[in-house]
Formats: C-alpha cells, structure tokens, sequence
C-alpha cells in the first residue's frame, strides 16, 4: 500500500501549470461554461444537479430547456413544483429538482436574489453539498474551495498511486484535504474543471490515456503502471428488487386515470398510472373488474433497489375522480411529469390502444 507522505511532496504545486494549460486548449464546449470570465451561479448551481448521477451528453439538453424556461434564479424560484418537475422528467433523482427550487427560494429570501458565494453558507441551502458548494464557490467566484466528484477522486488517486478504496471515510477526509492542497493561489474554478475534465475525457476508469496526459510526468499511478488498478473496483451489491403491479385505465373518452405520488419519497409528486405492490386494484375498481391485457414488464434500476413493473390495460368508464386518482386527457398525460418507467409504460399503454403521443 502507498503511504501519502511519499505522494504529498511529488505532485503538489507542479500540477497547476500543465492542467491549465491543457484545460485552455482543449476544454469541450459545454453550456454552463463561459470563453472568458466566469460562469453565472445559477447556470453553475443548475448544471451541477442536473450532473449529479448524469452524463453530460444527457445533460445538455436538459440545461438548454431548463435556462429557456427559467432563464433566472428568481424565475426558478417563482415557479410551481410540477412545472420543474416536469422540466426534470426523465433525469431521474427527482429531489435535486425540488431542492434546487428551494435553493433558489432561499437565495431570493435570505440572500436578496445573490447566490452566496462563501461555501460555508452556500452549504445552509437546500441540496447543496459539499461537492457543490465548492464548484459555485470556485466556479462563479474564483473561491480558492476544493470540488471532489468521481472524476477528481479517480484523478486524485492515481496521481498519488492510492491503492485503498477511496470511497471509505478514511479516503474521503483524505481526499478533499488533498483536493484543497493542491489548488492553485489563482484560477481556482477553471483548475477544479480541468481536473473534471481530465477524469471525463482522458483519465477515464478504463484504459486512461496516459500518453497523452498532461500530468503524466507528476503521476505515482503511472509511473507504477498502476493506473489500471486505481482505484479498486466498487465491490458488486445485489440490490433488493421490488415488484409493482400498474393497470392503465382508458375510458371511452381517451382520458387515463392517474394518480399523484405523495409529497415525500421516491418520484414524490410525480404522476404515475395506477400502481400497487400486488394485482389487488380493488381500491379502484369497486364496482366491476375489467378484462386486461398485459402491456409487457418494465424493469428500472436505481443504486439501491431494482424494480420491476408488469404493466396491464383495461378500457373502463367505472371510475371517478377521487383524492386519490383523476382522469387526465391525452394532452394532460403529455404535460403531467411523469417518473421515467411511467414513461415507458406511457408508450406502451398508448400503444396498446392506438393513440400517438
Ligand atoms: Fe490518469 Fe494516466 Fe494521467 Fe495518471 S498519467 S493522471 S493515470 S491519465
């Protein structure tokens, strides 16, 4: 095993130069970056959990149709939930979108409109950690904060050679002091995002690019031919599978029944067919059971827990708008922010009885 103390010496200081220039010739062109100057907080604070569990290639899209709708912060904070939702739909992890609009209700509250730009308060709002809290820090305002997302700890590791599991708490202390030890005294933001972008583009888990790396020279990982075995494979996790039975409900007007998520958990306020643990639907069919067909099983798998959902149709008029469920046009089922297996089973549903969404 590597101890620190060797690594420490080797690259600190020295990484600053050749990162940067590499980052000036050879940064991608992405939305929420600007050619000169610095990046507004909002777009930084957005495009931050928008790419939290995201790629950037899904990302981008998002961001434009998010910045065209809510061009401001005040805009974001302004606007109703199910509207960001909506705006969210298919990015999954849907509580950064809810917690991006209470960020920016507490930034037009507490903070007269001005995204703070000390990490220490940038950490009292809502959803912001402390990966984000550095990159609106160091990003927008050239704040000398450390960022540790996959990229910078996959970088990180190799160039010190650490051989541990870096995602142990142990690790992780050790990694963001070494993330802040390494900053240079001027141009903070764009040596955090050249760090990122060396672990997107040529530090990458596999096969990473070392002849072409800037910092070939300062990395232990390289210089050991380790680079291909830091750092260590996450050990594989047999998540738990739920099963969810879902009856899509057509009446003889075209209209769905649907039913809105509670306000907490997963997809909270999202909308959704009807969903139960079991084929027991008899809270919503009390007067007669229809015949169903089956549409098929969508399978969705999240870090902690897979899921399967077996899909069935029905055409029925038996049912009427309660608390819990209601009846929504076609064109209402196209603006409902629906969670991304209710998509699926969306097409699949409008499929089945021939409309064309
Ligand atoms: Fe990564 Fe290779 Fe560069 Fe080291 S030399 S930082 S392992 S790409």
């Amino acid at each position: 095993m590597t101890t620190f103390a060797k690594s420490l010496g080797k690259s600190s200081g020295a990484l600053a130069g050749p990162l940067l220039k590499w980052y000036d010739r050879s940064k991608r062109d992405l939305p929420w970056r600007v050619a000169a100057g610095h990046p507004d907080p909002y777009h930084v604070l957005v495009s931050e959990a928008m790419l939290q569990q995201t790629q950037v290639a899904t990302v981008v899209p998002y961001f434009h149709r998010f910045l065209a709708a809510l061009p401001t912060i005040a805009d974001l904070a302004a606007a109703d939930e199910q509207i960001v939702l909506r705006l969210w739909q298919g990015l999954g992890y849907y509580s950064r979108a809810r917690n991006l609009r209470k960020a920016a209700i507490a930034v037009m509250q507490q903070h007269n409109g001005r995204m703070p730009s000390d990490v220490e308060l940038l950490l009292t709002l809502p959803g912001v950690g402390r990966y984000t809290a550095g990159a609106i820090a160091s990003l927008a305002y050239d704040r000398r904060a450390p960022i540790l997302d996959g990229n910078v700890v996959r970088v990180l590791s190799r160039l010190d050679a650490i051989e541990h599991d870096p995602r142990s708490p142990a690790m992780q202390k050790r990694l963001w002091a070494r993330a802040e030890e390494i900053l240079p005294p001027k141009r903070a933001g764009d040596f955090n995002s050249a760090l990122m972008e060396l672990g997107a583009t040529v530090c990458t888990p596999r096969n990473p690019q070392c002849l072409i790396c800037p910092v070939a020279g300062q990395c232990l990982a390289y210089e050991r031919q380790l680079q291909h075995v830091i750092p260590p494979p996450k050990k594989a996790k047999e998540t738990p599978l739920l099963v969810r039975h879902v009856l899509c409900l057509r009446d003889s007007r075209g209209r769905f029944l649907v039913e809105q998520r509670p306000p907490t958990g997963r997809w909270a306020g999202m909308w959704q067919f009807i969903t139960r643990p079991t084929e027991d639907f008899s809270d919503v069919l009390r007067t007669s059971t229809p015949a169903r067909t089956a549409l098929g099983t969508v399978r969705h798998a999240l870090t902690h827990r897979r899921y399967e959902f077996h899909a069935s149709a029905a055409s029925f008029d038996g049912v009427t708008d309660s608390e819990k469920w209601r009846w929504a046009s076609p064109d209402e089922l196209h603006h409902l922010p629906f969670s991304r297996p209710h998509l699926k089973i969306r097409a699949l549903a409008e499929a089945a009885f021939g409309c064309h969404g």
